[in-house]
């Protein structure tokens, strides 16, 4: 062969081998890219050491082993063959990278017609010439046809440099670049075949990009996770989507950690990443036989594992003692006692419901936000339940976000009944979603939370105190005998800095006085929230406001929160009225009356909720409760029914 160069080679081979050795060490994702990959890297590898031996064998025919005549053809060919199949593996390699998917059929049958065409020319040369031929002497020489050797190469570079262009987002900056790089050069490089060193330069650059191939897009760290032997979560991506795209089912137990039991420093970060890293290469199975070792692979993100099982029929079996196996207790090293996870747990399974990627990551998201799933070490399975309560969830969601966009809530206002005075001196303010079309009344016990973890509470919360500010401020409310509104706080206000700030001025906009504003606050808002809440319930209070703990009875009830937080008002949840009157027992029914006892020295104002009856109320009024409210009086009505309540009932007194 003319200008031939075996240095070039040499090189090529030292950068395939040195690439092959790393990729061995480190651990893989089972992925078709992955495959494609590592048969370039042979194929290619290959490749040279036929191309040398070809010019070695040549080189000894021409010095007279006229014996090795028909072998150096057979070895020529051999790697004319490779040749083609190394270009179609590193190529559809490119093309699987981005385009994500399979290849599509047009283009494979373009390729594959190609190389079948190219390959029948390259086996019949021996007797056409037409690829080339050695002559007698053993020298080696070019056909007619011989174009078509660089033909290939070029057409697969152009194809994978409009991919490029059709993909740009799929790749990184740097790695575009390369691309770009190594196609336009493989191009130039073909365009100047007659000046350069033949085919050892091309194989030359095709290892070398493939080396540069392993350093950006196929970094063997790129889907590891660096604290565990597991791999990430771009490489979970990687291979649900791989999975599907190849219609290949499979089941994950999704499991999400909670907390550890048994670790003596409480959850400290080097703690838990001991235990993910022990769990992580557990899960592996190293400690039995490669055969006997159930298919599956181990991702981990943040505090959630996914553990992949590639036969999904025996993925619940597995699943199952996976899940017990943590759950009871792992050691995780000989100083520490076994180390106990909470987590919660899921198994679903492909394609099954699911079947994108996107679908995925909303079943977990959901299963990870709705309290229903607040169910610690218990595996829950993929269900027509958990559909539906998936789906309901999601609507009220839609429900919530288009109200705050439309303005679609209305305030219903639950009159507040006083003993003393005989009329009804409050009413409290009750949030409900005006569009009911869709999917029914939805109550706001239902739809607050679902804003609260989807964050859009705060939206909804300003939504609801402007509706009440400007209420007050159009009906004359005063004098229709009201004191004062309570309106309902939730959680999310609580946390809130600026809480009184912001409540200031809103009760300013609408000149409304702050002694005519009552909070409420339920407890577990009061847990959560300390310093803060008791500062900004100092502050208001100073302006004339005043505060209601809300629900009482109907939690821990823990008379710490009495004690510490500025309260005025105590409100009886409907729960411990209702239990009290329902009782049999002489120790339930001694609860409320105490309760009020105990309020009452406190100097607190009580109301009752939840008062449905005439014995209700005269008994709770007889205990010296202040306030009652319930449906015996009124259910939450809308502003002109209250008003027109107000008008009724508080107007024939005064
Ligand atoms: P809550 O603050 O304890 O409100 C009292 C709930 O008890 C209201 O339910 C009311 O309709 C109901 N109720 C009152 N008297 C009776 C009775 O005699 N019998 C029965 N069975 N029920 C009675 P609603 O309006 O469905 O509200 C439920 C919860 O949603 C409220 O409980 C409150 O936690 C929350 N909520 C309602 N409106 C708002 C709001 O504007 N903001 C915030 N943050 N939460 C709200
Ligand atoms: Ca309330
Ligand atoms: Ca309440």
């Amino acid at each position: 062969m003319n200008n031939y160069n075996i240095y070039l080679e040499i090189a090529s081979v030292c950068f395939l081998l040195l690439v092959i050795c790393i990729i061995n060490t480190k651990r893989q994702l089972s992925i078709f890219q992955n495959w494609l990959y590592s048969g370039a890297l042979y194929a290619l590898l290959f490749l040279n050491v036929s191309d040398m031996a070809a010019v070695f064998v040549s080189d000894r025919v021409r010095a007279g082993a006229t014996g090795l005549f028909g072998f150096c053809y057979g070895i020529t060919i051999l790697s004319f063959l490779l040749q083609i199949f190394s270009l179609q593996l590193i190529y559809s390699y490119l093309t699987v990278v981005l385009e994500g998917k399979k290849i599509k059929k047009p283009q494979f049958l373009v390729f594959t017609l190609l190389s079948v065409i190219y390959s029948i020319l390259v086996l019949t040369t021996p007797f056409s010439k037409i690829v080339f031929y050695y002559d007698r002497a053993g020298a080696f020489h070019y056909g007619k046809f011989s174009c078509i050797l660089y033909c290939m190469p070029a057409v697969f570079a152009v194809y994978s440099l409009l991919s490029l262009h059709f993909h740009k987002k799929v790749l990184s900056k740097l790695e575009r670049n390369l691309m770009l790089f190594f196609n336009a050069t493989m191009v130039l490089l073909v365009l100047s075949m007659t000046y350069l060193p033949r085919f050892p330069l091309m194989y030359f650059w095709l290892s070398v990009a493939v080396m540069g191939i392993f350093l950006t897009m196929q970094s063997p760290d790129r889907y590891l996770d660096n604290t565990t032997s597991a791999f990430n979560e771009d490489g979970l991506m990687v291979m649900i989507n791989d999975r599907i795209e190849r219609e290949k089912p499979f089941s994950v137990l999704f499991m999400a950690i909670h907390d550890f039991e048994g670790i003596k420093d409480g959850f400290v970060t080097e703690n838990k990443k001991k235990v993910y890293r022990k769990i992580c290469s557990d899960l592996r199975y190293r400690n039995l036989k490669r055969k006997e070792r159930p298919k599956i692979d181990v991702f981990r993100d943040n505090d959630n594992i996914y553990i992949m099982f590639h036969e999904a029929v025996k993925a619940e079996e597995l699943a199952m003692r996976i899940g017990s196996k943590v759950t009871d207790g792992i050691y995780v090293d000989e100083n520490a006692k076994s180390v106990k996870v909470v987590a919660k747990m899921l198994l679903f399974d492909f394609p099954g419901r699911i079947r994108t990627e996107e679908q995925f990551y909303s079943v977990i998201r959901y299963f990870l936000t709705d309290d229903y799933y607040n169910r610690y070490n218990q595996m829950q399975f993929i269900n027509e339940e958990f559909y539906r309560k998936k789906k309901r969830y999601e609507d009220v969601r839609r429900l919530v976000e288009e109200a705050i966009r439309t303005d679609g809530i209305q305030m219903y206002y639950q009159p507040i009944y006083s003993t003393q005075r005989k009329d009804f001196h409050s009413a409290e303010a009750l949030v409900r979603l005006s569009d009911t079309t869709t999917i029914g009344f939805v109550s706001p016990e239902e739809f607050i939370p679902i804003a609260e973890k989807e964050h859009l509470i705060l939206q909804l919360e300003e939504l609801i105190l402007r509706k009440i500010c400007s209420f007050i401020q159009s009906a004359n409310l005063r004098e229709l005998g009201v004191s004062y509104m309570e309106i309902n706080l939730s959680g999310n206000q609580c946390v809130q800095a600026d809480l009184a700030e912001q409540l200031q001025k809103l009760i300013n906009e609408y000149d409304i006085p702050p002694e005519f504003i009552n909070f409420e606050v339920t407890e577990t808002a009061t847990i959560d929230n300390g310093d803060c809440l008791i500062r900004n319930m100092q502050e208001l209070q100073s302006q004339g406001s005043t505060f209601a703990l809300d629900d009482y009875g109907s939690g821990a009830s823990n008379l710490k929160y009495l004690v510490e937080y500025p309260f005025e008002i105590v409100k009886l949840d409907k729960s411990i009225v209702w239990t009290h009157f329902g009782a049999t027992n002489a120790k339930t029914k001694a609860v409320l009356p105490l309760s009020v006892h105990m309020l009452r020295e406190m100097k607190v104002y009580i109301v009752a909720e939840g008062v449905e009856n005439a014995e209700q109320k005269e008994e709770l009024e007889r205990m010296g409760v202040q306030y009652l409210q319930g449906y015996y009086f009124s259910k939450p009505i809308c502003e002109e029914e209250y008003i027109r309540f107000l008008r009724k009932y508080n107007c024939k007194q005064g």
